[in-house]
Parts: structure tokens; C-alpha cells; sequence
């Protein structure tokens, strides 16, 4: 009876075997897959999906073109205002003319355009008076960085196999077109903490809100603005206006376009 116990089966036995012999085999070869299958995940993430951290600080269009086409005319009736100030650039009005600007160049290697030096100094000056530290990550942007910038993401897709055209759709979903991002104006900057940690960067976009529009600039991309500025909020990206319509349009919570009257058609 006891032996009988004892006794098993032989196919059993195999069994064991097999997996005694190569069982570290197959647990090795299981742990490569789940690795590769994450690894790819992780790639496709990283360049084609929802996080990309070197993208922090460009223009990121609210809408797929499937959603809305971007390309809708404004009110018939809008023309570009004779202030400087007030001129507006987005995807719906191009950048127009070469006319001759001046630069001035900040410390940290931005430049912007030199009418709006005197009021963006006196507000960081402010700032730093009231203990932040706030720094200019990118101000002026040439056409031919523009170009660069969106070439360079161009490439960046193809190189993982789409064709131009498909690598030009994905790249427009980060990167502005050349001639539609307000960068080019020299008129704005993106503004950030020189302690590069997050805590800091909110407190200064924080007094930003409450104080920017009597230097002149207005919060240019509001989170829930985007379905008129056509681009997802940017708590970074100040604009210069003069004080006067940055009064008004900080006070008031609304947008350049609205502003100016230039509200795309289908926008809210
Ligand atoms: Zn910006």
C-alpha cells in the first residue's frame, strides 16, 4: 500500500524532469519577453504618445485636425491692428512682412524684441525684489529656428519609420508651424523658476497672474481658452500687449483673439 503511494506516475516524472532541466530556461525567456514588450511600450510612449518631457516648452495645438481643421477664417472683417502691440499671431494669421526689429539680449542667451525690454525688466525686477526667481527659458525665435525646430521633429519621426507626410502630421501636434508661432514676434516669453523645480515655477506663474498685466503682458494660453487660441494652456508663455489691453484682458479673463475680435468660427 505504502509503495503504491510511493510509486508514480511515470509521465509525471517526465514532467518534473523536463522542467527541472530547463526550467530556469523558460523563466529566463518569459522575464526577456515581459522586458522587450515593456521596453517597446515605453519607446512608443516616449516619441509618439502623451508624454514627452523636451516638449515642455513648445506650443501644443489643442486639437487634432480631425477634431477641427485650425485652418477656419476669422470674421471677415478682422485686420491687423495699426499698434504694435496688438498684433496677432496664431495659426489662423500667419506672421506677415520682414519688417526691420531690433533685439535686445537677455542674461541667459534669449533676446527679445527690444520695445518690450524696459517693461519685462521692471517686472522681474519686481519679482526678485519679492523673493522668486524667475528666468526667461526662450524668448525670440527666428523663422529659420522655427523651421529648424520643426524639421528637426520631422526627421525625429521618420526616423521610426512614418513618411513625411504622416511624420509632418505628428510633428504640427507639437511644434508650431513656421510662420504661426508668436515666438517669432519676439513679443513673448516663456518663463520659468531658476530653481528648475516645480514648487517654484508655480509661485512664480502664480504672481504672474496677479501681476503681469501692469507691466504690459497677459497669460496668452488659459487652460480653458484652448478651443479659441487653438492651443492647450501654457502657464508659461506671457505675452506682451501694453498695459492698457492687458488691463482689460486679464481683468476681463478673455483672449487676444476675443480681444481683438478675431475669434475663430466654431470657437466658444
Ligand atoms: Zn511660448
Amino acid at each position: 500500500m505504502a509503495d503504491r503511494n510511493n510509486i508514480k506516475n511515470p509521465e509525471e516524472n517526465n514532467r518534473r524532469r523536463i522542467w527541472g532541466t530547463y526550467g530556469g530556461e523558460v523563466l529566463a525567456a518569459l522575464v526577456i519577453i515581459v522586458l522587450v514588450v515593456g521596453v517597446a511600450f515605453w519607446v512608443n510612449k516616449f516619441f509618439y504618445g502623451f508624454e514627452n518631457p523636451q516638449i515642455a516648452f513648445t506650443e501644443t495645438p489643442a486639437q487634432n485636425k480631425s477634431e477641427g481643421s485650425g485652418k477656419e477664417k476669422t470674421g471677415k472683417t478682422f485686420k491687423q491692428s495699426d499698434d504694435w502691440r496688438l498684433i496677432l499671431v496664431n495659426r489662423d494669421h500667419p506672421l506677415e512682412g520682414d519688417e526691420d526689429r531690433e533685439f535686445t539680449e537677455l542674461r541667459h542667451g534669449q533676446s527679445v524684441d527690444s520695445r518690450i525690454y524696459p517693461d519685462l525688466q521692471a517686472m522681474f525686477d519686481e519679482m526678485r525684489e519679492e523673493g522668486l526667481s524667475p528666468l526667461v527659458v526662450e524668448g525670440y525665435r527666428s523663422n529659420e529656428e522655427q523651421k529648424e525646430k520643426f524639421e528637426s521633429k520631422i526627421r525625429e519621426y521618420m526616423g521610426y519609420g512614418k513618411t513625411r507626410d504622416q511624420a509632418r502630421e505628428l510633428a504640427l501636434q507639437w511644434v508650431a508651424e513656421p510662420g504661426t508661432s508668436e515666438h517669432e514676434t519676439g513679443m513673448c516669453v516663456d518663463i520659468s523658476s531658476d530653481n528648475g523645480d516645480n514648487e517654484s515655477a508655480n509661485e512664480v506663474w502664480k504672481w504672474l497672474d496677479s501681476n503681469c498685466s501692469r507691466f504690459g503682458f497677459i497669460k496668452r494660453y488659459p487652460y480653458d481658452k484652448s478651443s479659441i487660441t487653438g492651443l492647450k494652456g501654457e502657464p508659461w508663455h506671457y505675452r506682451y500687449v501694453g498695459a492698457e489691453a492687458a488691463e482689460e484682458i486679464m481683468k476681463k479673463g478673455i483672449t487676444l483673439e476675443e480681444y481683438l475680435g478675431a475669434v475663430p468660427q466654431g470657437g466658444t
